[in-house]
C-alpha cells in the first residue's frame, strides 16, 4: 500500500520556517513542503526560489484544498489567530513554541480543535535533544541514585537576536524564547507536581523584555531545579549539572561531553587530608581520596520512539498518542505565567501545578 503524502504549508517563512523546510523535513518521505505565506515579500521570494508555491494571503493558503498541514512559524503574538483560522479551515496545525503568550489563548485553540478530527501539536523539539535524553536517562534510571537537584542552563554572549524578540507585544524575551524549551524539558522529565516557583529576570541590555532569567522550581517529590538562560555570558557554565544520593553528573554541552562521578559506598576510603585553601585550611572541601569515587562516562541518551513529524502523522492517522500533548503545553504556559508573577513580585510563589 502506498503511504499517503501530506502537503505542508508554512506561515512565516523566516529562520525557523525555512529550517523546517531545509532540515527537519528535507528527506521526509510523507510530509512535503508545498507552499509558503509570509508577510514580507522577500521571504515569499525566498519560498518561490526554494520551489514552493507562494500564496498571496493567509486566506489563499487556507482555502487551498491540497494543503493538509499548516506550520505556524511567525512571531509569537499571532500564533493564536492563525491557528484558529487554520483549524476552522479544516487543516492540521503544527505551531512553533511558545504556543501562545498567555495560557488563555492556548485554551481557546484547544476548545476550537476539541470537536474536530484535526490535530494541533506544538513543536517542542528540544524533547529530542541528545543532552536532554542523556540527563533523562540519568534521572529515570537512577544513574546517580535519587536525583534531588538539577541545574539546566544555556548561556550565550550575543544578546537578544533579531527584531521582534526585543518587543514585548510580539512575545519577545528569553523566558518565552529559550525558557520555554528548558522548562518543557523539566516538566517532561520530572513526574511530580510543582510546589513553588521563584524567578528573577535580567534587563542588562536595556530592552523592554528580559535578556535572561534564573528560576528555582521545587517539585512535590523533593527535586529542586535551577533553570537559567543568559545572553551576556562570555564564560559559560555546563548545560546540565545534577546531584543524586549516590553521585554527581555533569553534561558540559550539546555534544554530550561530560561525566558521572559515583561514591564508592562499599570501599573504606581514607579520610581526605586537609588542604590549604586560600588563606585557610579545609578537610570538608578537600577532593575525595582516589578510592572514594569512580568516574564513568555519560550513559547513552534514551530512545524516543518517533520523531516529531512521524508522531504527528501517527496521531493524524489515530495510531498513536501525541508525543507533545496540549495539556502538557498548557501546564508549561501556566508555569511561565507564574514565573513572570514571581519575578514581578520578587516572591516565592507556592502552587500545586
Ligand atoms: P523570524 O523573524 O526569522 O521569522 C518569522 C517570519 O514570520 C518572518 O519572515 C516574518 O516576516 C513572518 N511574519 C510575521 N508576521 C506574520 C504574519 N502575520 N503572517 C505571516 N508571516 C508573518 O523568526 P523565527 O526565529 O523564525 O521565529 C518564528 C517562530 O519560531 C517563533 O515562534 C519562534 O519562537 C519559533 N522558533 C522555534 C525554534 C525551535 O527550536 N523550536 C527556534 C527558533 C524559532
Amino acid at each position: 500500500m502506498t503511504e499517503k503524502i501530506y502537503n505542508l504549508a508554512i506561515v512565516g517563512y523566516g529562520g525557523m520556517g525555512s529550517y523546517h523546510a531545509h532540515y527537519i523535513l528535507k528527506d521526509h518521505k510523507q510530509v512535503k513542503v508545498y507552499g509558503v505565506y509570509d508577510s514580507k515579500p522577500n521571504r515569499m521570494d525566498a519560498g518561490m526560489k526554494d520551489g514552493y508555491k507562494a500564496f498571496d494571503s493567509l486566506d489563499a493558503l487556507l482555502s487551498d484544498e491540497f494543503v493538509d498541514i499548516v506550520l505556524i512559524a511567525t512571531p509569537n503574538d499571532v500564533h493564536k489567530e492563525i491557528a484558529i483560522k487554520a483549524i476552522a479551515a479544516g487543516k492540521h496545525v503544527v505551531c512553533e513554541k511558545p504556543v501562545t503568550i498567555h495560557s488563555e489563548e492556548l485554551i481557546e485553540i484547544m476548545d476550537t480543535v476539541k470537536n474536530t478530527d484535526q490535530v494541533f501539536m506544538v513543536h517542542q523539539n528540544r524533547r529530542w535533544d541528545e543532552d536532554f535524553l542523556t540527563i533523562k536517562n540519568i534521572y529515570d534510571n537512577r544513574k546517580i541514585g535519587e536525583v534531588f537537584q538539577i541545574e539546566s542552563r544555556v548561556h550565550g554572549a550575543n544578546g537578544i537576536p533579531g527584531d521582534w524578540r526585543h518587543v514585548k507585544g510580539n512575545g519577545g524575551g528569553m523566558v518565552l524564547d529559550w525558557g520555554v524549551h528548558l522548562l518543557d524539558q523539566l516538566l517532561f522529565m520530572i513526574d511530580s507536581k510543582i510546589s513553588s516557583i521563584y524567578a528573577n529576570l535580567s534587563f542588562i541590555l536595556g530592552n523592554e523584555v528580559d535578556d535572561g532569567f534564573q528560576t528555582i522550581i521545587t517539585f512535590e517529590n523533593g527535586v529542586r531545579a535551577l533553570v537559567e538562560v543568559g545572553t551576556t555570558n562570555f564564560i559559560t557554565l555546563p548545560r546540565w549539572y545534577a546531584k543524586g544520593t549516590e553521585g554527581t553528573a555533569v553534561i558540559e554541552d550539546w555534544s554530550n561531553n561530560g561525566k558521572i562521578v559515583i561514591q564508592n559506598r562499599d570501599v573504606v576510603a581514607s579520610v581526605p587530608k586537609p588542604i590549604k585553601a586560600g588563606q585557610g585550611l579545609t578537610k570538608t572541601m578537600a577532593p575525595p581520596s582516589g578510592e572514594a569515587t569512580t568516574t564513568y562516562p555519560l550513559p547513552e541518551p534514551i530512545e524516543l520512539n518517533e520523531h516529531f513529524y512521524d508522531n504527528l502523522l501517527s496521531v493524524i492517522e489515530k495510531r498513536q498518542e501525541p508525543f507533545v500533548k496540549n495539556e502538557e503545553v498548557l501546564r508549561l504556559s501556566k508555569l511561565i505565567e507564574i514565573l513572570f508573577e514571581s519575578a514581578e513580585k520578587n516572591e516565592i510563589i507556592k502552587v500545586s501545578l
